[in-house]
């Protein structure tokens, strides 16, 4: 059956993976809408090669730019802009799936739309989950969405736990699932050095290609932390039944560990065409253009425990799950509001983890049960990230 697939960000890094994939498989699956923030280049080099049904794009200009440049093209592809759109989607009229790749926050509306629209979702956009957990979990239930993991670990996690109860609450005969990360670019920096590392340091991540918000992420590991709250609500599992595994090499993309004594891992190239495929093809399996593992030439593969005090951000995250309520959702918003303070060289590298600790300080904590509670805790986190950026810097 020929599937139809939106792509919520398709001119990032996850975005242009999916497309690719989409491209090897051009008989199951075509790209129906498209959507992106500013980059019309890309953009209209994405509508050459894919003629979608859609295209939204975020800021206005871009979307005037874009427009002229398919008009030159004599390409009769609608464009619309604004964000108002972006979280109007009539996903239903177009898609039979849904890639969430947009970065951060503003991924939370569009991605929930979909949700709601009772489609197959395939969730790269962490931060949405972890903004709304239990109410994004809710909303995939009541419209029976299917909700496929995207990010690696996430994904390696899901194809290592037992298929058949993944609709099950609780896993039963699991100890432990093992979530790996790499440790990021400075990983074995001294400690000393870690206040001097630039934005393009901290993006220069060893295994993987990614946005930069995701690298910075990946070098304060609170893209660990992040995908550790993302766990415990895609999987319904509690804080005690995961542990994190630094794992410098990212062979092993995670593991679960059983009673028996069975561990049961998922191995690939660090390439994320791998779970994108997975999911899509999903329970089957198609070409996602990625090499198997050549054994024979593997560096030795390492595991060592996280250290909190080159991590700090990661003993944040886990603080922020165990107070639960709105403090994962002011984590992540202070978080994205830091790592952008930080690529903009307004405070230093160390200081990310000191904006995150002070802003979820000064907070109260609220349980949030409806959209309008998240985005008035979010818009607030932010408020208070900037004045602490500001006191600091
Ligand atoms: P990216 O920065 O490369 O791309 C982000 C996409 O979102 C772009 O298409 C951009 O136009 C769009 N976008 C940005 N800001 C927007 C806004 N305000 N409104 C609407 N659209 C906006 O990011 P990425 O690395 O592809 O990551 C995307 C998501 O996937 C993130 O949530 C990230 O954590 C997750 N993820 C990425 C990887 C990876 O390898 N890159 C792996 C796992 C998970
Ligand atoms: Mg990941």
């Amino acid at each position: 059956m020929h599937s139809r697939v939106c792509i919520l960000g398709s001119t990032g890094s996850i975005g242009c993976s999916s497309l690719d994939v989409i491209s090897r498989n051009s008989e199951r699956y075509s790209a129906s809408i498209l959507t992106a923030h500013s980059n019309y280049q890309k953009m209209f080099e994405q509508c050459k090669r894919f003629s979608p049904e859609l295209v939204v794009m975020v800021c206005d200009k871009s979307a005037k730019m874009l427009t002229q440049l398919l008009n030159d093209a004599e390409l009769e592809i609608p464009v619309v802009a604004g964000i108002e759109q972006l979280n109007n989607i009539d996903f239903a009229e177009h898609c039979e799936v849904v890639i969430a790749a947009i970065v951060g926050a503003a991924g939370l509306l569009p991605t929930l739309a979909a949700v709601k629209a009772g489609l197959k979702i395939l969730l790269a956009n962490k931060e949405s989950l972890v903004m709304s957990g239990d109410l994004f979990m809710q909303q995939v239930k009541q419209s029976n969405a299917c909700l496929l993991p995207v990010d690696s670990e996430h994904n390696a996690i899901f194809q290592s736990l037992p298929a058949e109860s993944h609709s099950k609450a609780g896993w039963s005969g699991v100890k432990k699932v093992l979530l790996t990360g790499s440790g990021g670019p400075f990983l074995k920096e001294p400690l000393s050095e870690l206040v001097t590392k630039t934005p393009d340091q901290a993006c220069a991540h060893p295994n993987w290609e990614m946005g930069r918000k995701i690298s910075v992420d990946s070098a304060t590991m609170m893209n660990k932390g992040l995908e550790l709250i993302e766990a415990c609500y895609l999987f319904n599992l509690s804080l005690q039944q995961i542990q994190i595994v630094v794992h410098p090499q990212s062979i092993i993309h995670s593991m679960v560990s059983y009673d028996d004594g069975s561990v049961i891992s998922q191995m690939g190239n660090p390439d994320m065409r791998t779970p994108i495929a997975h999911c899509l093809a999903w329970p089957e399996r198609i070409d996602a253009g990625v090499e198997p593992l050549d054994f024979f030439n593997l560096k030795p593969l390492e595991f060592e425990e996280p250290d909190f005090e080159r991590f700090p951000c990661l003993l944040l995250a886990i603080k922020a799950i165990e107070t639960g309520a709105s403090a994962p959702c002011i984590l992540n918003a202070a978080n994205e509001i830091a790592v952008a303070a930080f690529l903009a060289e307004r405070i230093k590298f160390t200081q990310i983890a000191e904006v995150i600790k002070i802003t979820l300080e000064r907070s109260n904590f609220e349980n949030l049960d409806n959209i309008d509670a998240i985005l008035r805790v979010d818009g607030q986190a932010r408020s208070l990230a900037e004045t602490v950026i500001g006191e600091i810097s």
